[in-house]
């Protein structure tokens, strides 16, 4: 049966998305708009409105007139802590709503949701942990180190206005990971959320200012990267950028940072390994790698284990139970409870994955199974079977770019030095996860693996550590305490306490 979306999105109530600017709803100056079409039926489901530069320096100057002359910077950490534990409750209570609206935007299913990342419930886990930064923040005071008496202390203030870019596949956790350590440390921010993710972001902005959330200090301009992301990231006004999407996209960034000197944060792409020794529980460690490119984003993730290293006594093991995998792969309707995976997020995407699947055959590469486009009934989505490429060598361009979708490459080592020098023969380094029961060796690898996060027997994300990059995954950390101070400028005070200097 061909699936639609459009009842669930007249059932949701999709309407028409508003920019956010100095607390007031809407359109864009020119009237301008984008339809949203529906990336596993095609169908348009909603519209909104695309900011032009114009519209995105208004959202920068409520910002600024937020941070610069408003309550928010000023006010006592005791209201500050209610307003962000009230956004954490309003996004529990309405968590079925941006599930629903989530799935509307990129049709990520809600079988998913139960991964906790992917949860409303994670995202409001990110506003509470960064309440408790609120109160706890604090600079140092040091001795004098010249001269006469006084006191040396240091003070963390707001960085000031933020920018804020995020990409579509996991937009409640994102805008979480951004908005809620600014809103703690007391900044004025400017959100821009991909254009194949409004509308959920939409709804997460409205709980933001029914919380109470002063005017302007939360804005939310919508549109493509170009003009409305570009537009905000080259505003001369905006103090700090912090972006999460691709490394082409984060270099473009670098650069209108570089321009302004203006702080930046990058969360980028990855090729992050899963090195499988033959001491593994073998089974798990294929079944979750596989998981990694099909499960839920079908490989549309920043950590997705795309690059399976696997000892060579278990290596025909780890292909069979890694194939046995993707038959249970479901896909159609994000809404339906059986659908375990998502299309590919455009036809853009879609193109790319079939042309780097091609890429791999080329290159020598063994098709063991998957890697086309489904038809018949899902025709009319971009859903590609799950690839599993076997004789995958390092330097092969599968084993070196970031595909983004369902495809696996699964490459032979002998001992831990090679699975260590292959591991690390990346430009990326997000994550990696090390499958082994020798308790040395996973200690050893942990330290040897040069990736920001290392999974031993499993791997997740832990919104209140710190996540980043090492290499061209990116530049900076969020969660924890790295990332709420990284919303902060420290600054220095020299108070003398002589009554001479007083
Ligand atoms: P993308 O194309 O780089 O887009 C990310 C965001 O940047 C979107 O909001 C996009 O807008 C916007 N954008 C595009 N061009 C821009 C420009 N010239 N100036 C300012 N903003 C611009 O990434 P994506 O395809 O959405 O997401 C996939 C990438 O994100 C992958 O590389 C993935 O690894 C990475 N990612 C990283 C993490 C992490 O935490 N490290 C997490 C998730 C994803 P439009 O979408 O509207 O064009
Ligand atoms: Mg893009």
């Amino acid at each position: 049966m061909v699936i639609s979306i459009k009842p669930r999105r007249d059932a949701v109530g999709l309407g028409r998305g508003h920019l956010l600017v100095g607390g007031a709803w809407r359109s864009s100056r020119d009237g301008r708009t984008w339809r949203h079409t529906h990336p596993a039926t095609g169908e348009e489901v909603g519209e909104f409105a695309v900011a032009d530069a114009a519209d995105v320096d208004a959202a920068v100057r409520a910002a600024r007139h937020a941070f610069d002359e408003g309550p928010w910077p000023r006010c006592r950490a005791r209201e500050r802590i209610r307003v962000l534990r009230r956004i954490a409750d309003l996004i529990r209570e309405h968590s079925d709503e941006l599930l629903a609206l989530q799935a509307l935007d990129n049709s990520v299913p809600l079988s998913f949701s139960d991964a906790y990342v992917m949860s409303p419930g994670c995202a409001a886990d990110v506003f509470d942990h960064h309440a408790g930064w609120v109160d706890k923040l604090g600079g140092e005071t040091l001795p004098p180190y010249q001269g006469g008496d006084h006191l040396v202390f240091t003070l963390r203030e707001p960085i000031g206005v933020v920018a804020a870019v995020i990409p579509w596949n996991a937009p409640l956790l994102l805008a979480a990971q951004k908005i809620a350590p600014a809103l703690a440390t007391g900044c004025a921010v400017v959100l821009k959320p991909s254009e194949y993710a409004t509308f959920v972001v939409l709804r997460l902005a409205q709980l933001i200012d029914e919380a109470g959330a002063p005017p302007g200090v939360l804005n939310v301009v919508t549109g493509p990267g170009e003009p409305t992301g570009e537009a905000l990231v080259t505003h001369p006004s905006v103090d700090k950028i912090t972006f999460t999407g691709s490394r082409a996209v984060g270099r473009r960034i670098l650069h209108a940072a570089a321009d302004g000197i203006t702080r930046v944060s990058l969360e980028l792409g990855g090729k992050s390994p899963s090195i499988v020794f033959a001491d593994s529980d073998v089974y798990a460690a294929a079944a979750v790698t596989m998981g990694t490119v099909t499960v839920g984003l079908s490989g549309q993730a920043c950590v997705a284990h795309s690059r399976a290293l696997v000892q060579r006594e278990v290596y025909d093991e780890f292909l069979s139970i890694a194939a046995g995998a993707t038959a249970l792969v479901r896909y159609g309707d994000p809404f339906d409870a059986e659908t375990t995976a998502s299309p590919l997020i455009n036809g853009r995407q879609l193109e790319r994955v079939l042309g780097y699947v091609a890429h791999g055959q080329a290159e020598g590469a063994r098709l063991v199974c998957g890697g086309e486009r489904v038809g018949g009934d899902l025709a009319a989505g971009n859903f590609v079977t799950p690839a599993l490429f076997a004789d995958v060598a390092n330097d092969m361009t599968i084993a070196r770019e970031e595909i983004f979708g369902p495809v696996l490459g699964v490459i032979p080592f002998a001992d831990e030095q090679e699975a260590v020098r292959l591991a690390n023969d990346t430009e990326y380094g997000l994550a990696a996860t090390v499958w082994t029961t020798d308790v040395k060796r996973a200690v050893r690898l942990a330290r040897a693996v040069r990736a920001g996060t290392v999974g031993v027997n499993g791997y997740q994300v832990e919104p209140h550590a710190a996540f980043g990059g090492f290499g061209k995954s990116g530049l900076g950390r969020e969660g924890g305490r790295s990332s709420a101070e990284a919303f902060t400028e420290l600054k220095t005070v020299l108070l003398p306490t002589t009554e001479e200097l007083m």
